[in-house]
């Protein structure tokens, strides 16, 4: 059976890289009908939080990720590292270094002053020394001196490093917290993961932990190391670009169906398919089509896409999404028409959540126009047509015909062409130059709003 994992260290927000990763590992894993797994490397004790944790979960729910194992911690698996290590110290594949800090600062000092690499030269390796008094040591890998780790990478084909290239990498610190290599390789081993896929920025860690595996003559899994996403000039996407945190897609209006389109469209195509559900997305998943150059990120298209998937999103549920926008825009949507019809009439012409709430707060408050609408149009010339307009609104049926009609004859009777007329009604109603075709709006916004809010004006 195919199993995945999504690993991340809780140091921040989910963040679109992150989730893109989470998205791949997540469709694979349904795509085979496998499982997929969440694990929260949570071993850099100074960076991880709970908060961090919690933004990371929230941000898999909102976008759907569901997991069918976890979330394991790290933190909650020391003894097994612990046990691991004995197990490679036992033998023979592993060694206490009792080297400090300062002495290998040294170390390292001295080998760039000799234009050498930094790199960890052994020192306890084979050493017969007496352990120094009271210091804790560290475990370290007997990484093999001579041969080379090749794997074949799903996305970047076969990669080949030579262990000269690589040192005995500390597996378990003094304090008994793994690294990220050993705590990484031995959960992929417990968790009996078939298929490790992450980010590109892991992969010199792969041969390392490749190394672990065959220590302790364990299978490996297969890997897929995904591009990393770009932001548009070409520079590693971060928050200088804009928002990076999913969770702030969603505060921003965005709907999750878009992002994950979007996201699974980020260094991942089927043919030219633009516009595809997730049901679409886990029919369709490979790895062999994640593209293998690094993927630009673009929030325009992400924008766009949000827009198409609004347009079709179901109003019950977009009434509930731009409740909490329109209040805290200072709206009470009891009072006034109902939502979902305000959310259909305005859905086709936002591209966020967050623009249908401005596009929607006239329904609910008396905006003020701005006096340049003012002063081009409440003209004098059109008073008597809104008075009139006014007398024959209050008496029709109040149906967006009758009122188109009625805005009609009111031009007519006054010898004007209709926009002369609607055009200083929507101003006066709505407090906006542009908004859906007014008599839609008037409907929806009742008599009694509108012979008020024209009263107030026309007096
Ligand atoms: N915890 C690592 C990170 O957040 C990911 C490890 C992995 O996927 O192997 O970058």
């Amino acid at each position: 059976m195919i199993r995945t994992r999504f690993a991340p260290s809780p140091t921040g927000y989910l963040h679109i890289g992150g989730a893109r990763t989470a998205l791949f590992s997540w469709a694979y894993a349904r795509r085979h009908g496998g499982k997929f797994i969440l694990r929260i490397e949570d071993t850099d004790l100074e960076r991880s939080t709970a908060q961090s944790t919690q933004a990371i979960l929230d941000g898999m729910a909102w976008l759907g990720l569901d997991y069918d194992e976890g979330p394991f911690y790290q933190m909650q698996r020391l003894s097994r590292y612990q046990e691991v290590a004995e197990q490679l110290l036992r033998s023979g594949n592993a060694y206490h270094c009792y080297a400090s800090k300062e002495e290998l600062d040294a170390m390292r000092e001295q080998q760039r002053a000799a234009g050498l690499k930094p790199r960890y030269d052994g020192r306890w390796r084979d050493s017969k020394q007496a352990p120094p008094d009271g210091v804790k040591p560290v475990v370290r890998l007997k990484n093999p001196l001579d041969g080379a780790v090749t794997f074949r990478d799903l996305v970047k084909g076969e990669i080949t490093v030579a262990n000269s290239e690589l040192d005995d990498l500390v597996l378990l610190r003094a304090d008994g917290v793994p690294t990220y290599n050993f705590g990484v390789m031995i959960d992929d081993l417990d968790m009996n993961i078939t298929h490790v896929i992450r980010g590109d920025d892991h992969v010199n860690n792969t041969p390392r932990q490749i190394n672990i595996l065959k220590a302790l003559g364990a299978p490996l899994p297969q890997y897929a190391h995904v591009p990393m996403i770009l932001g548009s000039d070409g520079e590693r996407l971060s928050k200088r670009h804009g928002a990076v945190s999913v969770v702030q897609y969603r505060d921003d209006g965005y709907l999750p169906e878009a992002l994950v389109n979007y996201l699974a469209r980020l260094g991942w195509s089927h043919g030219d398919e633009e516009i595809f559900s997730r049901e679409q997305l886990v029919e369709w998943f490979d790895l062999a089509s994640i593209n293998c150059s690094p993927a630009k990120f673009n929030p325009e298209k992400l924008q766009w896409l949000n827009q198409q998937y609004l347009k079709t999103a179901d109003d019950a549920r977009l009434a509930k999404l731009v409740m909490p926008f329109l209040e805290t825009d200072g709206c009470n949507v009891d009072v006034g028409p109902d939502l979902p019809k305000v959310t259909n009439l305005l859905k086709e012409r936002v591209s966020t959540v967050a623009e249908l709430a401005d596009a929607a707060v006239y329904f609910y408050r008396f905006l003020e126009p701005a006096e340049e609408l003012k002063t081009q149009h409440f003209t004098v010339e059109a008073k008597p047509a809104l008075v009139d307009l006014m007398e024959r609104l209050a008496i029709i049926e109040w149906d967006s015909h009758a009122i188109q009609d009625t805005i009609k004859a009111a031009a007519t009777a006054h010898g004007m062409k209709m926009p002369k007329v609607a055009m200083p009604l929507r101003v006066m109603v709505t407090g906006e130059a542009q908004t859906p075709s007014i008599n839609a709006v008037l409907e929806l916004l009742g008599r009694e709003e509108t012979l008020k809010r024209m009263h107030e004006r026309l007096g």
